[in-house]
């Protein structure tokens, strides 16, 4: 079986059509709807949604606190329905929260950072570092490109990275399914790769309508097929163990998609998979995305350091990483040719 929206839609001012949505799919009939919003948000969106009866509550930050907190609050407050309207961690935070309420959830992105737009897990800070939680897939999804488009720059369109690196996960699904005899889901990997080639071939400019329908479609997709996959695979392997690492090690480094672009970079390059390394450069460069560890402020060392840290961050996942199982003298080699072939 496989969970899917009941209805996306991408477009400019989509945010104005929240209200309308929610009595025609019937996903609030009384009317009594939670809006969650970041801190920076303003009031103004009360006004702009004419929902009557919604009440906008403010979402401090991006914690598993803060999550448990608002589902706590949606269930006493007798809410029939939540949208959340933000980037990543206001999705994040509402998903959490609609899930442990029981109660449907509609996304509203409003910038473009990684695939969690439409996926059945939400990410969330804890004490001691970040967690993955299983959650019901949001019922309904709209991106507003106006909203995408007026987001800074680094954030709203980083997200490439992050599907980008799909071709490297898929990679590493099909070295473990080769290596180590794991499963492979057909449907998963086909969503992940098209919605990862779609962006690697799309041109730009990053900022124009057909860009941003084509990336926010492609995390849709990619959210979607780790839905399908009934794990992350599809869209996590040794690229995102990088990007773990980086959080870990040296934490406000970059963003999720940044960091995905890098080590989707790094492991193709390790792969020895010259052509895609060099499609998956062109791309992070066009976009004016980080792809040494010099454009993430990292020194080689550290990034070395960092790679060799990655596969504690995700037990059990065999990848390009685990598979090389390179030594510290070998990685500190391989990561100076690495910063040598794309210095430029
Ligand atoms: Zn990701």
């Amino acid at each position: 079986m496989l969970a899917a929206p009941l209805f996306i839609d991408v477009r400019a001012g989509a945010v104005a059509g929240l209200g309308t949505l929610l009595s025609d799919l019937q996903i609030a009939r009384s009317g009594r709807v939670a809006v969650a919003v970041g801190p920076s948000q303003g009031d103004a969106i009360r006004d702009e949604l004419r929902i009557d009866g919604a009440e906008v509550l403010r979402i401090p930050d991006g914690s598993l606190a803060s999550a448990v907190e608002l589902g706590q609050r949606l269930r006493s407050g007798q809410f029939e329905a939540i949208a959340g309207i933000g980037g990543g961690k206001t999705i994040d935070v509402a998903k959490f929260a609609a899930h442990m309420a029981g109660i449907p959830m509609v996304a509203v992105t409003t910038s473009l950072g990684h695939d969690g737009i439409a996926s059945p897990v939400s990410t969330l800070r804890h004490e001691s570092g970040t967690g993955s939680y299983g959650v019901v897939m949001p019922t309904a999804v709209l991106v507003d490109l106006d909203r995408v488009r007026s987001a800074p720059a680094a954030l709203s369109t980083a997200g490439i990275g992050d599907v980008i690196s799909d071709l490297s996960a898929v990679a590493d699904w099909e070295l473990a399914a080769a290596e180590v005899g794991e499963q492979i889901d057909g449907l998963a990997v086909a969503m992940a790769r098209s919605a990862a080639l779609v962006v690697l071939h799309q041109p730009g400019p990053a900022r124009g309508d057909e860009f941003l329908t084509v990336l926010a479609e492609s995390l849709i997709m990619s959210g979607m097929s780790m839905a399908v996959a009934g794990s992350s695979r599809p869209a996590s392997g040794g690229d995102h163990e990088i990007m773990h690492a980086v959080n870990e090690l040296f934490p406000g480094t970059a963003s999720h998609g940044e960091l995905a672009g890098v080590g989707a970079l790094f492991c193709t390059f390790l792969r020895g998979d010259d052509a895609k390394a060099e499609l998956i450069s062109a791309c992070l460069r066009r976009h004016g995305l980080p792809r040494t560890p010099a454009d993430l402020g990292l020194s080689d060392a550290d990034f070395a350091k960092a790679v060799a840290y990655a596969p504690r961050t995700r037990p059990g996942r065999y990848t390009i990483l685990e598979h090389l199982d390179l030594s510290e003298p070998q990685l500190t080699d391989r990561v100076s040719a690495y910063v040598k072939t794309f210095t430029a």
